[in-house]
């Protein structure tokens, strides 16, 4: 086909007219922005050029920047480092985030140490508390061995009431099981219960024991004799009460009790003996003309009294008789009747402590102790060291003695 001459004549003729006008244009745009670049270089700010222009603030910037391409390298590093610093100032708080975190974390750490030493000194505290309460308690039964609880010392398996026992009586089951283990038996007998009270030698029971002359040879004797020797080997902690001996630590608790006293003593112990009265002990006591349960009982009550005569303890004489601040043991009235009856003292003992008082001189400033008779009034007197009794008063105490004796033996 062929091109329409003349139409093609026109398409020329508006190429060029284009061509043109786009030239121009361009001429345009490098005056424009060149106008821009100089108002810029000028000192206008870009976003004072934006708005006077009706232009992005971005726009203006590619403008200026398009003109200088140092400008734009140094925008182009502005941003990369920005982006940089960016990126730091991201990693630096991401950081100072997990140290603020470990920071926590130790301080947590920190305070749950803390929290663990306090517990352990308080824990420390407490038993160092509880330690010293302990030894308070300790030294206080040490000092206080009457009030001593049972809670720790059972005492001999088969004991009872071993916290009412005065500490001397424990001490008393003490000797009791050594004697036992001795013996080779592997039990506690109302036997080994004498045989320690003997040794333990304590109180009104051992000066009661002593009086009556039982020692601990004759009553080991007695044990061997009734009962032998046995071929045990028991372990010394383990030997155990027999019945009648439990029985009897229960009677002497109820001797206690009747003593209105809150512990048992070995004079309870020894009542007790002779109240359960079947044992060896109880045979061996009798054997050795030790006396019943009321008239040591009697003696008991006249512990710490003495005779004003020999000093005799109102627990070594069955009878002790009283006058207005004075006393005279059975022994001493038998004394002063020999005398009176023209009789020879029977030792040089009582020849000492006891003497007729024949002149009148002597009778003169004595008074018998027991009616307040003076002596010139009276036909005899027996004078001791601190005081004198008439022959009246002899031959009447004798009678109580006797009467007592009749009633009590
Ligand atoms: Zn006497
Ligand atoms: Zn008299």
């Amino acid at each position: 086909m062929t091109l329409d001459e003349e139409l093609l004549a026109k398409a020329r003729t508006a190429r060029e007219r284009l061509v043109s006008l786009q030239h121009d244009a361009e001429i345009a745009q490098a005056d424009y922005h060149y106008a821009i670049r100089v108002l810029h270089a000028g000192g206008g700010s870009m976003r004072e050029i934006a708005d006077a222009l009706d232009l992005s603030h971005q726009r203006v910037h590619q403008v200026v920047d398009a003109g200088d391409p140092a400008a734009g390298r140094r925008s182009a590093e502005r941003a990369d480092r920005d982006r940089d610093r960016a990126e730091r100032d991201r990693t630096r708080a991401e950081g100072d985030r997990d140290r603020a975190e470990r920071d926590r974390d130790g301080a947590e750490r920190d305070r749950q140490r803390a929290e663990r030493a306090e517990r352990r000194k308080a824990q420390a505290e407490a038993r160092r508390e509880r330690a010293e309460q302990r030894q308070a308690r300790r030294t206080e039964r040490r000092n206080r061995p009457e009030q001593s609880g049972g809670a720790e010392q059972s005492g001999p398996p088969g004991v009872p009431g071993y916290d009412q026992l005065f500490a001397d009586t424990r001490h008393v089951l003490d000797l009791a099981r050594d004697e036992a283990v001795g013996f080779g038996h592997n039990y506690i007998g109302t036997e080994s219960l004498l045989l320690g009270l003997i040794r333990a030698n304590q109180g009104n029971a051992g000066r009661l024991l002593d009086a009556a002359g039982v020692d601990l040879e004759t009553a080991r004797a007695g044990v061997e004799r009734i009962i032998g020797r046995g071929a045990e080997s028991t372990d010394a902690e383990l030997v155990p009460m027999t019945p009648r001996a439990a029985k009897v630590v229960e009677l002497a608790l109820r001797e206690a009790r009747h003593d209105r006293a809150d512990l048992a003593r070995g004079e309870h112990l020894l009542l007790a003996l002779l109240r359960e009265g079947k044992g060896v002990a109880a045979q061996i006591l009798a054997e050795a003309d030790f006396g019943r349960y009321d008239d040591v009982r009697r003696r008991l009550g006249r512990a710490g009294l003495r005779c004003s005569f020999c000093g005799r303890d109102g627990l070594r004489t069955d009878r002790l008789i009283a006058g207005p601040g004075v006393f005279v043991c059975r022994e001493c009235v038998d004394d002063a009747a020999r005398l009176l009856a023209g009789e020879e003292p029977d030792s040089p003992e009582t020849a000492d402590r006891l003497a007729l008082v024949a002149s009148d001189s002597d009778r003169e400033v004595a008074t018998c102790g027991f009616c307040g008779k003076p002596g010139a009034e009276v036909e005899q007197l027996v004078a001791g060291p601190d005081t004198a009794i008439c022959a009246g008063c002899v031959e009447l105490c004798g009678q109580i003695a006797d009467e007592r004796s009749g009633s009590g033996r």
